[in-house]
């Protein structure tokens, strides 16, 4: 949390983040999602995913979250972005990112990379809130991994973009720091018998809002124009 004579300096970075990324908006021909028909069984095993995130007790996170928050966005989506997990204005709602950090993520989705929200699925490694804003724990993480893995599942993404360094590190299985991870493509294998899935690193908006500079949002935005190649999608040209 920012200390009171820091909040001017936060306000302007934030606004400058804005700026920045609202500088490359862009207008895709191409729909960022599957051009196929939803279909009302993934609608549905989604829902049904939803109803069991609600009911679930299977770590202490059940125990104190206000509202479970299983992810949103569209079944068929080509990009599924996964943070870490829900934090206060989340878990006031039942959305995910929500607060400042998803007003940045909504940023860097529609004005930097051109797309809506609605084009892709964002969710979290964990679906309940971690009390005070602590990383999830590793067996909350063990206890949460079977939902999101349905989730990918089900909408079977041509990227997954983890945000932040757990999101990362748990899709991965590594304890490489994020710095080392981000930048280029990583396989996610999603099992035994499927083709891996490819996963881009980026910092969590929430950092990128703690740690502003040129460079950092640099980084973030050479990943996105990364997966946004790998789509076909439109590369905006300019700074980055
Ligand atoms: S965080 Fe996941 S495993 Fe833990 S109670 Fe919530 S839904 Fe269940």
């Amino acid at each position: 949390m920012a200390e009171k004579g820091d909040l001017k300096k936060v306000f302007n970075q934030h606004v400058q983040l804005e700026e920045y990324f609202t500088g490359f908006a862009i207008k895709s021909d191409k729909p960022a999602a599957a051009p196929q028909q939803p279909q009302k069984d993934i609608i549905n095993e989604l829902k049904q995913l939803a109803k069991e995130v609600d009911t679930c007790r299977k770590c202490v996170l059940g125990t104190t979250r206000t509202n479970s928050v299983p992810g949103e966005g569209n079944p068929h989506a080509q990009i599924v972005f996964v943070g870490e997990g829900p934090g206060a204005d989340e878990d006031a709602q039942g959305r995910p990112f929500v607060g400042r950090s998803g007003q940045l993520l909504d940023k860097i989705i529609t004005n930097a990379m051109g797309l809506k929200r609605s084009d892709v699925y964002i969710c979290n490694i964990v679906k309940c809130r971690p009390p005070e804003n602590r990383e999830p724990r590793p067996e909350e993480i063990i206890s949460c991994l079977p939902f999101l893995k349905r989730q990918l599942g089900l909408i079977r993404p041509k990227v997954i973009v983890a945000l932040g360094a757990p999101a990362a590190k748990t899709l991965l299985e590594t304890n490489k720091p994020i710095g080392q991870l981000r930048g280029r493509f990583h396989d996610f294998n999603f099992d035994d018998f499927s083709p891996p899935i490819k996963l881009m690193p980026t910092f969590h908006p929430a950092y990128l809002l703690r740690n502003y500079s040129d460079e950092n949002r640099r980084k973030v935005w050479e990943d996105m124009k990364t997966v946004l190649a790998e789509l076909g999608l439109p590369v905006p040209k300019g700074r980055g």
